[in-house]
């Protein structure tokens, strides 16, 4: 009887040895920028107030009109933003070695293309491997890694989720994937990531001191 077995490789061992990473966007590739106050003062959203839930209890007009405004000031936003410490040479020495690169974020689909421009990373993501809140349940939820992990026909074990946020953590943790946590120097959440990076330009050091 001929075995055909597929040799799977073991749960990969080290971070160098990862080959498909799947990065959170706000806050980890980027630094974060959203000033929420200012956001309800120009909405008229009392400042303890959540904003989305402020705006689904109004009219229907005025809810459609500061969604609007809303929108448009994320765009605003995203097409400003600033790349996090290391972050680019990072996403690029990855790329460069011929890792796979996928994005899971809760922002807007549109508005992470234009972010990931705006720091000058966006030829490097292809289309289908950005996963935005309209295109899964949103994290914590694995359904996004989970989704990545089908596309590109991996084990959990051989991709990692990094991201700055105990969302991240616990999306990677569920989908099986290693999780990696960054730009939060003082780890509010100790055992939850498999490593700890104080920002991007730390894990790529540690990645590039491959045994
Ligand atoms: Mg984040």
């Amino acid at each position: 009887m001929v075995a055909l077995t597929v040799q799977v490789p073991a749960a990969a061992s080290s971070l160098s040895a990862i080959r498909h990473w799947v990065f959170d966007m706000d806050g980890t590739l980027t630094v974060a920028v959203h000033d929420f106050a200012r956001i309800k003062r120009e909405l008229a959203i009392p400042q303890e107030d959540d904003i989305l839930t402020h705006l689904a209890g109004l009219p229907a007009a005025e809810a459609g009109a500061k969604h609007a405004w809303l929108l448009a000031h994320e765009r605003a936003l995203a097409a400003a933003s600033q790349p996090a410490t290391g972050a680019v040479a990072l996403v690029r020495a990855l790329q460069g070695a011929g890792c796979r690169l996928g994005i899971l974020t809760r922002n807007d689909h549109a508005l992470a293309k234009l972010t990931l421009d705006a720091i000058g990373v966006g030829e490097l993501f292809d289309d289908a491997d950005i996963i935005g809140r309209d295109e899964a349940v949103p994290k914590p939820s694995p359904d996004g890694l989970q989704q990545h992990l089908r596309r590109w026909g991996i084990a959990p074990a051989q991709a990692v989720m990094v991201g700055d946020h105990a969302y991240d953590l616990e999306c990677g943790r569920a989908a099986g994937t290693h999780t990696v946590l960054v730009n939060l120097p003082e780890n509010p959440w100790p055992g939850r990531a498999d490593w700890h990076f104080a920002d991007c330009r730390a894990l790529l050091a540690a990645w590039q001191q491959r045994g």
